[in-house]
């Protein structure tokens, strides 16, 4: 059977780690240097539950500005990643406006989103806890919630088949 496709976009502000998670989850590396203007697409097939996904996914730059291609690539993107890091608080603020703008555009307040905290090996430098962003998820009304490591691999897999997972969930729903 042929694999679907699935349009993931990843948002959030910069240096939150956007695209060292995505070329970890694609190439299986650890992307050391720091280049805020990239803005980039990848593909990687994943199985998940048995079933043969392609994920197409727009790495974003900076959220600062609202532009017109932002608001282009989230009427088209099917799922969301919102990624902020552990060690920085307003990274997490900067995704409460985010999400209400993915929202907005996506003229539904049910769209398939996980919540990232990434750079969780910086545990010394941690300034938001898991309690906390796990509640702010809960007020979103979802418990996709994850804190990942771009460095270590941690949980990146997971936080992908999650969104393939609600992205099929909204269909099938849709569909019924
Ligand atoms: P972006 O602007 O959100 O795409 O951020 P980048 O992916 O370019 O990452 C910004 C900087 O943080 C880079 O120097 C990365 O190497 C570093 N970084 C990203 N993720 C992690 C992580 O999970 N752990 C650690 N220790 N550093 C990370
Ligand atoms: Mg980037």
């Amino acid at each position: 059977m042929a694999s679907r496709e699935y349009n993931i976009v990843v948002l959030g502000a910069g240096g939150v780690g956007k695209s060292a998670v995505t070329v970890q989850f694609v190439q299986g590396i650890f992307l050391n240097s720091y280049d805020p203007t990239i803005e980039d697409s990848y593909r990687r097939q994943m199985d998940v539950d048995g079933r043969s996904c392609t994920l197409e996914i727009l790495d974003t730059a900076g959220v600062e500005q609202f532009t017109a291609m932002r608001e282009l690539y989230i009427k088209n993107g099917q799922g969301f990643l919102l990624v902020y890091s552990v060690t920085d608080r307003s990274s997490l603020q900067e995704l409460i406006k985010l999400r209400e703008q993915v929202c907005r555009i996506k003229d539904n307040q049910h769209v398939p989103i996980v919540l990232v905290g990434n750079k969780a090996d910086l545990g010394h430098a941690r300034t938001v806890s898991f309690q906390e962003a796990k509640n702010l998820a809960h007020n979103w009304g979802t418990s996709s919630f994850y804190e990942t490591s771009a460095r270590t691999a941690a949980h990146i897999d997971d936080v992908f088949a999650d969104i393939v997972r609600q992205i099929q969930k909204r269909e099938s729903a849709a569909a019924a």
